[in-house]
């Protein structure tokens, strides 16, 4: 059984940083309270909400500037997962903040949840997965170039050229199995805790052989592990958050079209289409399709402006089982 009223948010990088901004605090600050407003909206129209957010540009931003700040004064370099962990704990943290000072605003703390809590998370792949063979995951800064090739050159990074512009590092993104403090995690909802987990998709880990947790120096997508999530939390809804209104067909071209709802095999034969671009609704839309498959009941693409409209089903693309009459 699922539950229709419990909702797992993963929310895009536009959550923190807008187009155009220079990721000043003031910025990060300005973009979470707005973030925070739609958390609370949910909450507010009767959700448990668990929260979920990308860390692309920040990971990125952290592991370079560590790189080059610890290099200059001699020091060894950090990890990507240590990275990633700090990343979590930045975000979290203004986050956590943001939501907290919207429930006492709007009178909601200790009435419909007792508090926000980040967690520190931790997402088991598989050390073997192809995706160490061949990096997909762009982070941090976007480089000319010329800028790029010698970065490549002088610390051995992998810079890709982004369909968006310019060049970027890539750095592997095994596909996650399961976020090692979901029990936690699941007390903790269960006591009417919003939890935001799994930032930047988790810390990625893996077993080794003598059965204990390792770091692996690569950043999960945060869409694939929200899918994770709220299948294993059996959500009935889960909602991802960017900053495109809705899903097209042909996206970008002169004849693209809107969806507002599709069926599972109408997802999957678009997605074997190739109408989502790797790497950014790709990931999306394959996590829609496995939540939908593993028993959801509805998966949301939206506007992050647009996230109370979503649910009451005026906005965004849904992706629903065959068996529901699309309406
Ligand atoms: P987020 O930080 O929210 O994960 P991404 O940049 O990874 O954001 O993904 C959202 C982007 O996906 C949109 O800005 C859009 O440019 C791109 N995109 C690619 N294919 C499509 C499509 N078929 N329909 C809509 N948007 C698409
Ligand atoms: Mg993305």
């Amino acid at each position: 059984m699922r539950d229709e009223r419990l909702i797992v948010v993963a929310l895009g990088g536009n959550a923190f940083q807008s187009r155009g901004d220079r990721g000043s605090p003031r910025e990060y600050w300005a973009n979470a309270y707005k973030s925070a407003e739609i958390i609370v909206d949910l909450v507010e129209l009767g959700y448990k909400v668990v929260v979920t957010h990308g860390n692309g540009p920040q990971v990125g931003v952290i592991d370079e500037w560590m790189f080059l700040g610890l290099k200059m004064k001699g020091l060894p370099p950090m990890t990507l997962d240590i990275a990633g962990a700090m990343s979590q704990g930045w975000l979290g943290y203004i986050l956590q903040q943001a939501v907290y000072n919207k429930l006492v605003e709007r009178g909601l703390l200790n009435k419909r949840v007792r508090g926000v809590v980040s967690l520190i998370t931790q997402t088991l792949v598989d050390k073997n997965d192809p995706d160490f063979k061949d990096p997909s995951k762009y982070i941090g800064p976007w480089y000319e170039k010329e800028e790029a090739e010698k970065m490549s050159r002088e610390y051995g990074w992998i810079f890709k050229q982004d369909p968006r512009g310019g060049f970027r590092r890539v750095v592997p993104s095994p596909d996650p199995v399961r976020q090692i403090e979901l029990e936690a995690a699941k007390t903790l909802i269960n006591n009417d805790f919003i939890v935001i987990l799994s930032g930047g998709g988790g810390v990625p880990v893996y077993i080794n052989e003598r059965g204990f947790l390792e770091g692996v120096e690569a950043v999960v997508d945060k869409d694939l592990a929200a899918e994770r999530i709220a299948t294993s939390i059996r959500a009935g809804i889960l909602m991802i958050l960017t900053d495109v209104d809705k899903v097209y067909l042909n996206y970008g071209r002169p004849d693209a079209k809107p969806i507002d709802i599709m069926t599972l095999s109408e997802a999957k034969r678009y997605y074997a289409e190739g109408h989502f671009k790797p790497g950014s609704m790709g990931p999306k839309i394959l996590a829609a399709i496995r939540f939908i498959e593993n028993g959801g009941l509805e998966a949301i693409i939206a506007h992050l402006n647009k996230a109370r409209e979503a649910v009451e089903k005026r906005s965004g693309t849904r992706v629903v089982p065959d068996h529901i009459l699309k309406t």
